[in-house]
C-alpha cells in the first residue's frame, strides 16, 4: 500500500470499550509524515478525564465473567488470532507506520508486522503455561492440624502501557501480548508522535473476539494522559518504554503509590572491535548497529571501540558505509535511511552533533540535518582519537551518529565501556571465543551479542542493567511481570 492509499485508512479516536472515540474535551493535536514534514491527521488528546474513563472500563472488563472466567486456551486462540489479523492487515499497518514514523517500508513490514505476529504468537502460548505448586507445610498449629498449600499465578489487574514512538507497533505488542497472556487487561497509550498503528491494532482486538474493554488505546500527551495514567488507583501494574528521563519520574510516582512498575529506558550501547576481527563483518556490523532505524533504537551501537592499531581502517570503513547511504521517504525503494520521527527530534539531534564537534570531536561524514522539508539528519561518524570527554559519548542521542575511540588494552576498554550510567546492550565482534567470552564476562549490559547487534527475540529476555530499566521483557519471565502469586492455605 503506498502514501495516498493509507492516507485514506487513518483513525484518529481513541479506543474505549470496544468503540472509537474523541476526547471529552474534544481537543485533538497533530500528527505527522516525518519524511515530507506536514501534517497528516489530527488526533484526539485524551486527558485524565478520558484515562480514567479508560481505567473503569478495564478494571470492569478484568472482572467481568467473560473475561475472568474464559479458559486460558481461548486467551490463546484469541491472540493467534490477533496475529493473523496482523498479518492479513500487514500492508496497512506497514503502510501506515511507515507514514507515521518515517521507517522503510521494508523493516515495517518485517519488523513492525512480521515482529508483532511472531510476538503474539510467542505469548500466546504462554497462556496455557501458567501455572503455581503444590507445597507440604513443616509447621503444623495447633496440634492435630495439618496443613497442604498452593500457589497460583493470578492476573496482576488493570495494566497502563505506556510506550515510545521508535517501534510504535511492535513495543505495543511487546506489552499487550504477555499482559493479555495472563488475563490482565490493558490501557495503552501511544507516544504523541505515532499513534496511528496502536489504534488499529485495538480496533483488531476487538474483530479477534476480545471483549470490549481487555484492550483500550487512550491517545495523548505524557504529560498528562501518561501522568494521569500512572497515578490512577484502580491501575495495578505499570509498563513503561522510553526515556531515562521519563522513567525516573514514573519509577518514583510508582514508588509511592506501592506499584508495580517495570522500566524499559534509554542506552548508550558499546560496540567492541577486537584485533583479530573480520573486518568486512565488523564495518558492516558497527555501520548497521547505529544507523538501524536511523539510529533510533534503545540498543541502537553509539559508541564504537576499535584497537588503536586498526582505529583508521575499521572506522574509515563505517563513515564510508555512513556516507554512502541514500536518505528518502521509507515509501521510496531506493531509500536505505529515512527520517527521523520529529522536527524537535531532528534539532535535538543537530544540536548533539554541533556540541560534539565543538567538544573537539572530528566529524568524518554526515554532521548535520539534510536539505528538505523531511526531519532528515545526516548519518555521522565522529572521530574521537584522543578520547575526550565528549558529551556524545555519555549522552544518548537515539539518532544516526557514532562516535567512534581508539584503544590500547583489553582492561581498558572494558573499563571504557563499562563507564556509563546506562547498561542495556553491548556487542564483541572477534573470531575467538575465549576473548569473546572475557568480554562478556565482565560487560555491565542486559544483552551482550558476539558478531551481531540489535538481535532481538520474543524467547530471549531483554532488558537493562543501571539507568537502563528494571525488569525484563519476553522469555518465561514476563510471566511474573504480569501476574501474582497467590498462595492458598488449606487445613485439615
Ligand atoms: P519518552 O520518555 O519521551 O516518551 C515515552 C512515552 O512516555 C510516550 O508515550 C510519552 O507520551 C510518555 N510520557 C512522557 N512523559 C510522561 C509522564 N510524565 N508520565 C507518563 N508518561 C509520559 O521517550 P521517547 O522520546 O518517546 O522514546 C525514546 C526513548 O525511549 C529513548 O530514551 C530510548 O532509549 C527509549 N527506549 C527504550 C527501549 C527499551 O526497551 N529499553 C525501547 C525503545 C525506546
Amino acid at each position: 500500500m503506498q502514501r495516498m492509499e493509507v492516507l485514506k485508512s487513518i483513525r484518529t479516536g481513541m479506543f474505549i470499550g470496544g468503540e472509537l472515540m474523541a476526547a471529552r474535551s474534544g481537543k485533538t493535536f497533530a500528527v505527522y509524515d516525518p519524511a515530507a514534514g506536514v501534517e497528516i491527521a489530527q488526533v484526539a488528546d485524551g486527558d485524565s478525564e478520558d484515562v480514567g474513563m479508560a481505567v473503569d472500563i478495564a478494571k470492569h472488563a478484568l472482572e467481568a465473567d467473560a473475561w475472568r472466567r474464559m479458559p486460558p486456551a481461548m486467551r490463546e486462540r484469541l491472540l493467534l488470532k490477533l496475529a493473523d489479523l496482523v498479518e492479513a492487515h500487514g500492508d496497512e499497518l506497514a503502510a501506515l507506520e511507515t507514514l507515521n514514523q518515517g521507517k522503510l517500508l521494508g523493516f515495517s513490514k518485517m519488523l513492525e508486522v512480521g515482529g508483532s505476529a511472531q510476538w503474539l504468537r510467542y505469548m500466546a502460548g504462554w497462556a496455557t503455561k501458567i501455572e503455581g505448586s503444590t507445597l507440604d507445610l513443616s509447621l503444623g498449629f495447633p496440634p492435630g492440624v495439618r496443613y497442604q498449600a498452593s500457589t497460583r499465578r493470578v492476573p496482576a489487574g488493570v495494566v497502563a502501557a505506556i510506550v515510545p514512538w521508535n517501534f510504535p507497533l511492535l513495543m505495543a505488542v511487546w506489552k499487550i501480548a504477555p499482559a493479555l497472556a495472563c488475563g490482565c487487561t490493558v490501557v495503552l497509550k501511544p507516544a504523541e508522535e505515532t499513534p496511528l498503528t496502536a489504534i488499529r491494532l485495538a480496533e483488531l482486538a476487538h474483530q479477534a473476539g476480545f471483549p470490549p474493554g481487555v484492550l483500550n488505546v487512550v491517545t495523548g500527551r505524557g504529560e498528562t494522559a501518561g501522568a494521569a495514567l500512572v497515578c490512577h488507583p484502580a491501575v495495578s501494574k505499570v509498563t513503561f518504554t522510553g526515556s531515562t528521563e521519563v522513567g525516573r519520574i514514573i519509577g518514583a510516582q510508582c514508588g509511592a503509590d506501592i506499584k508495580r512498575v517495570s522500566l524499559e529506558l534509554g542506552g548508550k550501547s558499546p560496540v567492541i572491535v577486537l584485533d583479530d576481527c573480520d573486518p568486512r563483518k565488523a564495518i558492516e556490523g558497527a555501520a548497521s548497529a547505529v544507523f538501524f532505524n536511523h539510529g533510533q533504537v534503545c540498543t541502537a551501537g553509539s559508541r564504537l571501540y576499535v584497537p588503536r592499531a586498526r582505529f583508521d581502517e575499521i572506522v574509515g570503513g563505517v563513515a564510508a558505509v555512513a556516507d554512502s547511504l541514500v536518505l528518502g521517504s521509507g515509501f521510496d525503494e531506493r531509500a536505505q535511511m529515512g527520517p527521523l520521527v520529529s522536527a524537535r527530534h531532528r534539532d535535538k539531534v543537530v544540536g548533539m552533533i554541533d556540541e560534539g564537534r565543538a567538544q573537539g570531536g572530528e566529524i568524518l561524514c554526515g554532521g548535520g540535518a539534510a536539505p528538505g522539508d523531511g526531519y532528515f539528519v545526516k548519518p555521522t561518524v565522529v572521530a574521537n582519537a584522543f578520547c575526550e570527554p565528549l558529551s556524545l559519548v555519555r549522552k544518548e542521542v537515539f539518532g544516526p551518529v557514532l562516535v567512534a575511540m581508539p584503544y590500547d588494552d583489553l582492561d581498558e576498554v572494558i573499563a571504557a565501556a563499562n563507564a556509563s550510567e546506562y547498561g542495556l546492550g553491548a556487542s564483541v565482534w572477534t573470531n575467538q571465543l575465549d576473548k569473546a567470552l572475557a568480554v562478556v564476562d565482565r560487560i555491565e549490559a542486559g544483552t551482550v551479542w558476539v558478531n551481531s547487534h540489535n538481535m532481538v527475540d520474543p524467547a530471549l529476555p531483554f532488558g537493562g542493567f543501571k539507568a537502563s530499566g528494571v525488569g525484563r521483557e519476553h522469555g518465561k519471565a514476563i510471566i511474573d511481570a504480569y501476574t501474582e502469586t497467590r498462595s492458598i492455605c488449606f487445613a485439615y
